[in-house]
């Protein structure tokens, strides 16, 4: 079986569709595991969680999706966050909201648990350093963690001798799953973060143990002109062609 990972969709229909093409055209999956913030940041919140809710899929909460339904203080989000939560917030259907709302925390999939931030702190930690990855370990069960939050694709290796290597997350070669416990981000798939502006996801493959990563070019300046339109941030416009 093949699934889909994602992540980070925040509201940017045109990258989401990129990806949801690029999925397509490898032969589909049968499931997707999200990894939250459907929402947030991008111009088209309602479209997203529409078409996400047309596929056979799993969804954890964001802290994106929890300050749009008002679950989450505004409060510690930085003021072009909170200006383009605070717009998204107006942009939800009811059914959007119950949607939300209806999300948990954690899902535990096969080896996988499923979280935004961090099996430690799902909703706020951001796992970038070996230091927090290795003390996150001890706050799962199963044998893989995927986690989105940080919007930068890496692998976190617990090694036998109780020590945490890390590496950042490429397309050039399959990840095998063996032995080790691992901890993983595809990267976001509505603003990437780690220096490519190219959409981010991941497939994993049941069959073959192995996860791959791909990076899918999309229609940037469709995404900024209607950020633009909506008088979203022009620095949260201006982020997705540097992919920072
Ligand atoms: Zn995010």
């Amino acid at each position: 079986m093949r699934y889909a990972i994602i992540a980070d969709i925040h509201a940017n229909l045109a990258a989401f569709t990129a990806v949801l093409d690029d999925i397509a055209r490898g032969g589909g999956v049968e499931e997707m595991w999200c990894l939250g913030d459907v929402v947030g940041y991008g111009p088209d919140p309602h479209q997203c969680i529409e078409l996400l809710r047309h596929y056979n899929h799993v969804s954890v909460a964001g802290n994106h999706d929890w300050a749009a339904i008002g679950k989450l203080s505004l409060s510690e989000f930085n003021p072009d966050a909170a200006a383009a939560c605070r717009w998204a917030a107006q942009q939800l259907s009811p059914e959007d909201v119950a949607y939300l709302e209806s999300l948990p925390l954690v899902i535990e999939k096969d080896d996988f648990t499923l979280v935004h931030g961090s099996p430690r702190e799902p909703i706020w930690e951001y796992l970038l350093s070996i230091g927090n990855a290795k003390q996150n370990f001890t706050y799962f069960q199963s044998q893989f963690c995927l986690v989105g939050h940080s919007h930068v694709p890496l692998v976190f290796r617990y090694t036998e001798t109780g020590g945490c290597s890390f590496s950042p997350f490429l397309t050039s070669s399959r990840l095998a799953l063996g032995k080790s416990r691992l901890i993983i981000n595809p990267g976001g798939v509505g603003q990437p973060r780690d220096g490519d502006p190219r959409a981010s996801y991941a497939i994993y493959d049941s069959q073959t143990r192995t996860i791959r990563l791909y990076r899918i070019a999309y229609d940037i300046n469709l995404t900024q002109n209607r950020m633009v339109e909506h008088n979203l941030p022009v620095r949260l416009v201006a982020r997705l062609s540097h992919g920072l």
